[in-house]
């Protein structure tokens, strides 16, 4: 079970408007979906918030996690709180494509380019792409996001790596270029990822441009023992 002990106060660096930070105590991995793009959905990283968008003064915040905590807020039960009514902060959001669009175009180099366009791209699929319930982003979101997934192929891994391989497999597939899919999925060469290549290919056979929730094989194996 995933589980918080009382979490940190922490203030943005611009504007010193304070927020609560998650301080977690264990993490549970039991029922974590994994997507075609690589992601997790964001349940992960709703934990864990790494960069953020003040809501005061809309400045990006940058490794919350090494922000000096200021203090905790205890979580005591309401009775206990009555008589010393606590100052109301909130949780810093989860950053959004925007933060990551920005994020991306203020890297200096390549290596962070790259994980801010990875990070994007996730962020801009849960939002847009899932299977069973796409929507259309505005035109500003759709250009961005072809700007960074172009960057995204541009910039492979040197040397390759199967992650790396996977996700380009998942942009051509999301934009319908299917063959160019597929010959992604064929340079993948590790053993742990022959159900992600396999679905992956049988969802360019059927010309699906969805991000897909990736079955694993303990799944898979469950649901053939079950019928
Ligand atoms: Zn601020």
């Amino acid at each position: 079970m995933t589980s918080f002990a009382d979490p940190d106060i922490i203030a943005c660096p611009h504007c010193e408007s304070r927020y609560l930070r998650r301080v977690l105590r264990s993490l549970s991995m039991f029922g974590q979906q994994t997507y075609s793009d690589g992601g997790n959905g964001g349940i992960l990283s709703n934990v864990i918030v790494r960069e953020s968008r003040c809501t005061h003064c809309s400045k990006i915040i940058k490794d919350v996690d090494a922000l000096p905590a200021l203090g905790t807020q205890s979580r005591k039960s309401f009775w206990r709180q009555w008589f010393a009514p606590k100052e109301s902060l909130y949780y810093l959001p989860q950053a959004s494509f925007d933060v990551y669009l920005d994020l991306f175009n203020d890297a200096s180099d390549i290596l962070q380019q790259r994980r801010y366009a990875v990070l994007a791209y996730r962020e801009f699929n849960i939002n847009f792409k899932v299977y069973g319930s796409e929507r259309v982003a505005s035109n500003e979101y759709q250009r961005a996001y072809r700007m960074l997934t172009d960057f995204m192929l541009d910039h492979p891994m040197v040397p390759a790596i199967d992650e790396y391989i996977l996700i380009c497999a998942d942009i051509y597939r999301l934009r319908g270029e299917f063959l160019l899919s597929k010959q992604n999925y064929a340079n993948v060469t590790g053993k742990e990822f022959a159900h992600v290549v396999e679905q992956g290919k049988r969802w360019c056979n059927s010309k699906n441009t969805s991000l897909m929730a990736i079955k694993e094989p303990d799944m898979v194996n469950n649901a053939r023992n079950a019928s």
